[in-house]
């Protein structure tokens, strides 16, 4: 059997988190050897999500995390309770004996089917180019002779791992071998996530280069724009309620 690919979604209730998982439901349901792993940011699952993943046909498990208050300033990193959840799900729900492949995927990203397979064949660590990311294009690891000797961002380059979330995947076993690498708050700089969670399980040269030795872009950090309900009425008007 193939490799089963978790791929670890945080989110949150905002105007358009049901598009956003439309979304990616809509491009998870076409990736064979698929287990979507939703953690919801709250003190409960919602009715939204719970009813959108079943409907979905994507093999899922449906979590929640609550992020404290006091981290949902702006310059905070974000979801690292939803993250860390999730492997700790897979640490108390899979064994030695299970192949995978965990990724990172934010809710509002755009992943392309081709990404899927050049991860599956991940060995421990595989990193690959991210689109839109970092004030640039797009970011991407350099290799040469076949391994990552740098990245190419136009970002603090002096992050040891210069990768967007979007922009690697870990097999299984290493999670298992690693109960403690985990998405850290404290002492963690913007944008440093990425790089604290990597230094803890991989090093530089051992990472696996994908998408034709890093020259492909699969995956986009696109961002979507906040929604303008300035001409909502106060009060409801409707004589239905509806979901959106
Ligand atoms: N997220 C969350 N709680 C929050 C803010 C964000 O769970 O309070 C999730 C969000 O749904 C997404 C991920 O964390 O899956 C990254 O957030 P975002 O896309 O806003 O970050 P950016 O694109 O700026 O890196
Ligand atoms: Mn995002």
């Amino acid at each position: 059997a193939l490799p089963v690919i978790y791929a670890i979604t945080p989110t949150y209730t905002r105007a358009v988190q049901k598009a956003e998982l439309t979304r990616l439901s809509n491009t998870f349901r076409q990736v064979p050897g698929f287990h979507w792993i939703v953690v919801e940011d709250g003190g409960a699952r919602t009715e939204l999500v719970s009813r959108l993943l079943a409907r979905s046909a994507v093999p899922h498990t449906h979590l929640h995390a609550l992020t404290p208050r006091r981290y949902k300033r702006g310059g905070m990193p974000r979801a690292t309770e939803q993250r860390n959840a999730a492997l700790g799900w897979l640490r108390a729900h899979r064994t030695r004996g299970d192949r995978g492949v965990v990724f990172f995927a934010d809710d509002d990203n755009t992943y392309s089917l081709e990404l899927f397979e050049e991860m599956r064949s991940t060995q421990r660590v595989s990193v690959w180019p991210v689109g839109l990311v970092g004030g640039r294009r797009y970011e991407r690891p350099l290799v040469e002779k076949g391994r990552v000797v740098g990245w190419y961002t136009g970002w603090r380059a002096d992050r040891p791992f210069a990768t967007d979330m979007a922009g690697f995947a870990v097999n299984l076993q290493v999670i298992l071998a690693n109960p403690r690498a985990v998405f850290k708050r404290r002492g963690s700089q913007p944008g440093m996530q990425e790089s604290d969670f990597l230094k803890q399980i991989t090093r530089v040269e051992e990472l696996e280069p994908k998408a034709a030795n890093c020259t492909q872009v699969l995956v986009w950090h696109t961002r979507t724009e906040k929604v303008n309900l300035g001409n909502e009425p106060k009060h409801r008007q409707d004589t239905v309620m509806i979901e959106v």
